[in-house]
């Protein structure tokens, strides 16, 4: 059985598509054009590709998109009240503060601090309950986009063992509680790792879907899969390399090659759920401003 590469980059330019095309109707139905603010602190250069990724995708979509570079010495009170203002702004239905943030800045506070309507990232504490309470409202983009890449390429995670690695707050702990909903996309028995697993190949060899979301290359391994399995990697690690011009190449949290040939179905890295994450805060900016608008 040949083993299907998932395409995020097809689904992903798909639901991009569909997004446009519902913000068109919206705007003619309501004439607000949805708008989304990107909050960037600091020069890292990954988040900066993510940053521009975003807003760019934001204008194609025909939205407006705001971004904020603000240097890495800023102090919190002042992100603080560049946040306030931006959740008084009619322009702006949705918020998103790229994280991680320089450690002398509570990310937590600054989460807290976008209101929950604009909360288009899904981090805030009243988005993440009702997450948890199985009625979400803006769900994480990461996880959302790894539920559209299931079930837009049959794969629905219904009554399967899903072995999820990694806890974040961003990508682990809301997709335990997406794939775990009694919903469409949902119904998994999810098992949720972290690096306080013990016997994480016991748990792993008896996973119908695999979701790796860690930063070590090539953690996962041919041995800790079992036959036939579905592997979602979400990993994005640079490595060195002198053959590629910009001096490093990206691999995910999966060794790639050698656990294809065990699989039913895999995610790429570049080009699965990394796609998929910039749809579905589209999408969730969407939402925004409909919710705000109705
Ligand atoms: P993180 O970096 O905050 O945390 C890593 C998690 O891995 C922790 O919960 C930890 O318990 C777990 N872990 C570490 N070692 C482990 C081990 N040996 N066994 C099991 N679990 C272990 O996580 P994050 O922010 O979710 O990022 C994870 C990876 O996903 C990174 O490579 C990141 O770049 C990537 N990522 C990609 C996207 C995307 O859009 N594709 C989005 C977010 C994150």
């Amino acid at each position: 059985m040949e083993t299907l590469i998932i395409d995020g980059k097809k689904i992903a330019e798909e639901i991009k598509l569909e997004v446009a095309n519902e913000t068109k109707s919206f705007h003619n139905a309501c004439l607000v054009t949805p708008g989304l603010a990107v909050v960037l602190v600091g020069d890292d250069p990954a988040s900066s590709v993510y940053v521009r990724n975003k807003q760019k995708s934001a204008i194609a979509s025909g939205m407006k998109s705001q971004t904020i570079n603000l240097p890495s010495t800023v102090r919190e009170q002042d992100l603080l009240n560049i946040i306030e203002n931006l959740n008084l702004s009619n322009e702006i239905h949705g918020i998103l503060v790229q994280l991680p943030l320089p450690s002398h800045i509570s990310e937590e506070k600054i989460v807290q601090k976008i209101d929950p309507i604009k909360d288009v990232d899904g981090l805030h504490p009243f988005n993440s309950g009702l997450l948890s309470a199985g009625t979400p409202r803006f769900i994480p983009a990461t996880p959302a986009g790894i539920r559209e890449l299931l079930l837009r390429n049959d794969l629905d995670p219904d009554g399967k063992h899903v072995a999820i690695l990694g806890r974040s707050n961003i990508v682990g702990r809301p997709l335990a509680n997406l794939l775990s909903m009694k919903s469409i996309g949902g119904n998994a028995t999810v098992s949720l790792c972290h690096s306080r697993t013990n016997n994480l190949k016991n748990i792993t060899t008896t996973a119908d879907i695999i979701i790796a979301a860690i930063g070590i290359p090539n953690f996962l391994t041919e041995d800790m899969v079992k036959e036939n399995v579905v592997i979602i990697d979400v990993g994005i690690n640079r490595i060195e390399s002198t053959s590629h011009k910009r001096g490093y190449r990206l691999v995910g949290d999966v060794e790639f090659e050698k656990v294809k040939l065990k699989s039913k179905a895999i995610t790429p890295v570049p080009g699965g759920v990394g796609p998929m994450t910039i749809a579905m805060l589209l999408s969730n900016t969407l939402l925004a401003a409909k919710l705000q608008c109705a």
